[in-house]
């Protein structure tokens, strides 16, 4: 066997590691080894300190990579716990005021007809008006606190 053959191997062997050989080259070299215990002692170290670099650094990351997920998941439910809550609310509130300023002329038109046919003070009108527009808020508000504090109670937090 002369030393292009082996030269050829060894490139091979390289290669495969790299980037991956095509089947006629892999089977040359499969051949090669199986005739070549030089190039096939070769071959096997070099899986194996293929095998101890995968193996040992990898080991380490994986770990910590899967308690970095699980500390993010742990944040992650935490949040969406917090969020869940202040969401809602936020969205109750929100709407109920969306709902509060689109029908706030319409409700002050409804008012000043009350007073033009029952003659009622204007500071009532006034007063019904404000109460008209915050009390669906207050309402949602205290709606979605008293969702929070049933939901807490059953879970015995
Ligand atoms: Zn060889």
């Amino acid at each position: 066997m002369n030393d292009n053959l082996h030269e050829r191997a060894q490139q091979l062997m390289a290669e495969s590691v790299v980037e991956g050989l095509r089947p006629a080259e892999e089977t040359w070299l499969r051949e090669h080894l199986r005739e070549c215990p030089s190039c096939a002692q070769e071959a096997a170290t070099t899986q194996n300190v293929l095998h101890a670099l995968r193996s040992v650094p990898v080991n380490i990351p994986r770990d910590l990579a899967a308690r970095t997920q699980l500390r993010v998941r742990l944040r992650a439910q935490e949040a969406s716990k917090i969020a869940n809550g202040s969401f809602w609310l936020w969205a109750v509130t929100a709407a109920s005021w969306v709902v509060g300023v689109f029908s706030a002329p319409l409700v002050w038109r409804g008012f000043a007809w009350l007073g033009a046919n029952f003659g009622l003070p204007k500071l009532a009108l006034e007063m019904g008006f404000v109460l008209w527009w915050t009390v669906p808020a207050l309402v949602a508000v205290g709606a979605v606190l008293h969702q929070r504090a049933l939901s807490a109670g059953t879970k015995g937090i």
